[in-house]
């Protein structure tokens, strides 16, 4: 268990956390704007505080803009919702019948057909996997496109829901794990998470020569990254 203190920066206040980790990592959570420093366990407070108080103009900066953020509206799943699709929205095309259930992208929305009186959380369900069987079905030629480019060999892809991450990567089995919330973000984004988790088995961490290695392979990398961070992370539709 990790104990959290309370730091206070002139009207900032942030929970320090210390974790075994090598890094300081900051973040801004939303929808309230609450942030946090997860600092190495041996690092002395003080090195943490400075830290902290370098970064207050960043976390002003993201405390403003995560507040000011609509609150996301719950999905009823309902006729005409708007729902997206690789960065685009289309209306959902909710067809109640007793026939097999059906979710598939047919002419300009996205169909699903359910028997009537399926509850909503079923509903949402079945999208979920629908987007998830997305992502897996566009992962695999891009995955299969950048192995020659990359050099790496990916051993084996997981497609799950992840609340804090985009991708991560497994470097010992060589096994990457993508966000299935990804299909609803624009196909370069993909494409950016995809190149970013494989660069993992060449470059362990974030550091010079891992951003190198993006910056030849992916020039427009931050770019996307920026576009990927920007975009609200559960849109309306
Ligand atoms: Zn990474």
């Amino acid at each position: 268990m990790s104990q959290a203190v309370l730091l206070r920066i002139a009207e900032v206040e942030l929970l320090l956390r210390r974790k075994q980790i090598k890094h300081l990592h900051l973040r801004v959570s939303p929808p309230d704007g609450i942030a946090s420093l997860s600092a190495p366990d041996r690092m002395p407070l003080e090195a943490a505080y400075a830290f902290a108080a370098s970064k207050l103009d960043w976390i002003r900066r993201k405390q403003a803009e995560v507040r000011a953020r609509p609150p996301a509206i719950p999905l009823s799943y309902g006729d005409g919702e708007s729902h997206s699709l690789w960065g685009e929205h289309y209306p959902l095309r909710l067809v109640e019948r007793e026939a097999p259930v059906r979710v598939e992208f047919l002419e300009g929305s996205i169909l699903l057909q359910v028997p009537p009186g399926t509850p909503q959380k079923r509903k949402g369900a079945l999208l979920a996997l629908w987007y998830r069987g997305q992502v897996r079905q566009a992962a695999a030629p891009l995955i299969a496109q950048w192995e020659p480019r990359l050099g790496v060999r990916v051993e084996r892809l997981f497609v799950q829901r992840m609340k804090r991450l985009w991708g991560s990567c497994n470097i010992r089995d060589r096994r990457i794990r993508l966000n299935s919330e990804l299909a609803k973000k624009p196909v370069d984004c993909f494409e950016y998470v995809v190149v970013h988790e494989m660069a993992h088995l060449l470059v362990r961490l974030h550091d010079h020569r891992f951003k190198a290695l993006l910056d030849r392979f992916l020039p427009d990398w931050r770019l996307r990254q920026r576009r990927l961070n920007d975009l609200p992370r559960d849109p309306a539709g």
